[in-house]
Parts: C-alpha cells; sequence; structure tokens
C-alpha cells in the first residue's frame, strides 16, 4: 500500500493560500460535495488527457459512464489515441464477494493484447477501495511482466470532492511516473505546464508563444500529453501552474524534491496572458529572454488591439452574466474586462 496518498495531508495542503484562511481544513468533504464530480472523477480529469494510455476505471459500469471524456481534451498523439476507448473491469456482486484482482488482471491483460499503450492508469472507485482489492499490488505486477507503467490511482470517489482527485491524480503521477525517466536532452527553459488540460485546444492558443520566445514544454499534467514526456518532468526549469488550485500538492512537493520553482498563472485573456508570459521569463532569471518576452509582449497586444476594437464597439454599454464553473470564472471575467467590461 506504499502507494496510497494520505488524504488527511493533502486536505491540509500548505500551499493552498485558501487554507490560512479557513477554520476547517482545506476541500474537507461536505455533504452534496460530490454532487459536483466525486473525486474519482477529479482524478480521471486530471490524467485522462494522456491519450497513449489507457484508462482502466476497476469499478462497476456505472463509473465510467459518469467520468469517461467528458471535457473533449484534444491531443495531437499520432499514435491510436486510446481515450476514445472506455475500459472498465466491470465489477459485478460475484467480484465484490470473492475480490476483484484476478478480473483487474485479466482486463490489463486484454489490454496489452490488443491495445499496446504506453501505461495504463487503473482507477480504484468506490466499491473496489471498500472491498479492499490491492491495486498496488496488481499493478506492481502488471508492471513487471509488461516493463511498461502501470499505475495504481487511488481517488475512490467516497474519499471527497473533483478537486481532491484532481489532488490525487497528481499524487499518482508523482509516486508511479515523474522521475523515472531521462529526458534525451535538456534546455535552460524547460518547463513543465501543470494543470492545463488542453480543454477544447486552449493550450494551442499560446503555445506557440512559448516555441517562439524558446521556452520548451518539458511536460504537462496532462493537456496534449504524453506519459514519456511527464516521466522526465523533475528535470524542469520551472513548473507553471495554470490550474490555480488543483495541483498545488504535486508542485509543492516537486519543488522540494527536485527544487523545481513554480509560478501560478492564467493564460485567459490578454492581460492575463502577457502578464503570465512575462512571469514564466522572470522566474527562468533571464535578462535576453525577459526582454524578447516583452517586445512579444508589445507586438501581441497590439495585433489583439486591432482585433478586438470593432467588438468594443458591440459590447459597449452591454452587462455581461457568467454562468460558468469554479475559477474558470476569474479568467473569463478577466477577458470580458480586456472587452471593456467592468
Ligand atoms: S467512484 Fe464512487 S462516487 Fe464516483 S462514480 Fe463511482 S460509485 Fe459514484
Amino acid at each position: 500500500m506504499a502507494n496510497k496518498p494520505k488524504i488527511k495531508d493533502l486536505l491540509d495542503e500548505s500551499a493552498c493560500s485558501h487554507n490560512k484562511t479557513k477554520k476547517a481544513a482545506c476541500n474537507a468533504p461536505t455533504p452534496g460535495a460530490t454532487t459536483g464530480g466525486c473525486a474519482f472523477e477529479g482524478a480521471q480529469i486530471s490524467l485522462f488527457p494522456y491519450a497513449d494510455a489507457a484508462h482502466l476505471v476497476h469499478g462497476p459500469i456505472t463509473c465510467l459512464g459518469a467520468s469517461w471524456e467528458t471535457r473533449t481534451t484534444k491531443t495531437s498523439y499520432q499514435g491510436r489515441d486510446h481515450t476514445q476507448m472506455g475500459f472498465t473491469t466491470d465489477i459485478s456482486t460475484k467480484d465484490v464477494v470473492f475480490g476483484g484482482e484476478e478480473k483487474l488482471m485479466a482486463s490489463i491483460d486484454y489490454i496489452m493484447d490488443n491495445y499496446s499503450p504506453e501505461a495504463i492508469f487503473v482507477y480504484a472507485t468506490c466499491v473496489t477501495a471498500l472491498i479492499g482489492d490491492d491495486i498496488d499490488a496488481v499493478c506492481r505486477h502488471a508492471a513487471s511482466k509488461y516493463e511498461l507503467p502501470v499505475v495504481p490511482v487511488h481517488a475512490p470517489g467516497f474519499v471527497g470532492s473533483k478537486n481532491l482527485g484532481s489532488r490525487l491524480g497528481g499524487e499518482a503521477a508523482l509516486a508511479s511516473l515523474i522521475g523515472t525517466r531521462e529526458p534525451e536532452s535538456t534546455t535552460p527553459f524547460d518547463i513543465n505546464l501543470i494543470g492545463e488540460y488542453n480543454v477544447t485546444g486552449d493550450m494551442w492558443q499560446y503555445s506557440h508563444l512559448l516555441d517562439e520566445l524558446g521556452i520548451r514544454v518539458l511536460s504537462t499534467l496532462s493537456g496534449d500529453g504524453r506519459v514519456s514526456a511527464i516521466r522526465t518532468a523533475h528535470r524542469a526549469k520551472l513548473n507553471v501552474i495554470v490550474c490555480a488550485k488543483s495541483l498545488i500538492s504535486l508542485t509543492r512537493k516537486m519543488e522540494e524534491k527536485y527544487s523545481i520553482p513554480q509560478v501560478s498563472l492564467s493564460f485567459y485573456g490578454k492581460r492575463a496572458t502577457s502578464a503570465g508570459l512575462l512571469a514564466i521569463a522572470e522566474a527562468l532569471e533571464d535578462t535576453d529572454l525577459i526582454e524578447r518576452t516583452r517586445q512579444l509582449i508589445a507586438r501581441e497586444e497590439a495585433k489583439l488591439e486591432a482585433k478586438l476594437r470593432p467588438y468594443r464597439q458591440i459590447f459597449k454599454g452591454k452587462k455581461a452574466v457568467l454562468n460558468t464553473g469554479g475559477n474558470k470564472s476569474w479568467s473569463i471575467a478577466s477577458a470580458l474586462q480586456d472587452l471593456g467590461r467592468r
């Protein structure tokens, strides 16, 4: 059970700014909390964009239905996109009585025989966690049999919210993937994008700017991600947290373990994108990069301003009502302010 993260520690995350102002532990489960998605769903959201991996849900088929491909996360992976398949062990009453470990191993064998993924993520769910299936042992056995990462993800729905599940997804990556492979080469400007899921391809809206500046995305967790890349994430010079809250435990632990500093930012809207690019350049502490970034920002803002001008007229005098979830509200509000809304 060595891979099992301590839920209590994750609920009391020292790096979370909310934690300092709350009486109760951060993200402590509250009645009804899972109506916004259970921990298993959160874990799968944080890892599902790895299209080169198979995502095997060890539980009743309904758990798979609750979370499968809910976010339209895009990938440029040229091989078979395994996220188009919904893999589950489909636990039955008989398995609840006699245990589901054999069925889990048979499912892994089936996936390897038919799909040959780069890795397999095995998600515990309420039922298989309650009956006590030792998925760590099965994953260890499968990893050694097939010589590839088979990652246990301990985020059964009953432990708490979707946000906590995303943290647990990060814990699984840290325990089983990060630091298990060396990159072919490194650069002074290697970064990890953490909490960027490339929903509907939004990462591709700004990744070309990073490319132009010579800032290399060594790995992502997990938008348009590759398992082989996240295994090398320990060699990055900077962790860039794109989703402010859910993976902060991961980046704090990477800072402690691998001395990788972190910045938290957003790429929604003109001001956020400009500030984010500059924050990355400053955190990488290179004067030439900072100067080039300032020039790129000035050029891109001028281009964007010309494109936004007609819309400013359309939006003039209008009020905006946001019907969005979580932290995204602030991001969309920021983009609306760029259009002149207050
Ligand atoms: S893991 Fe538990 S809470 Fe989540 S979908 Fe499955 S049964 Fe429901």
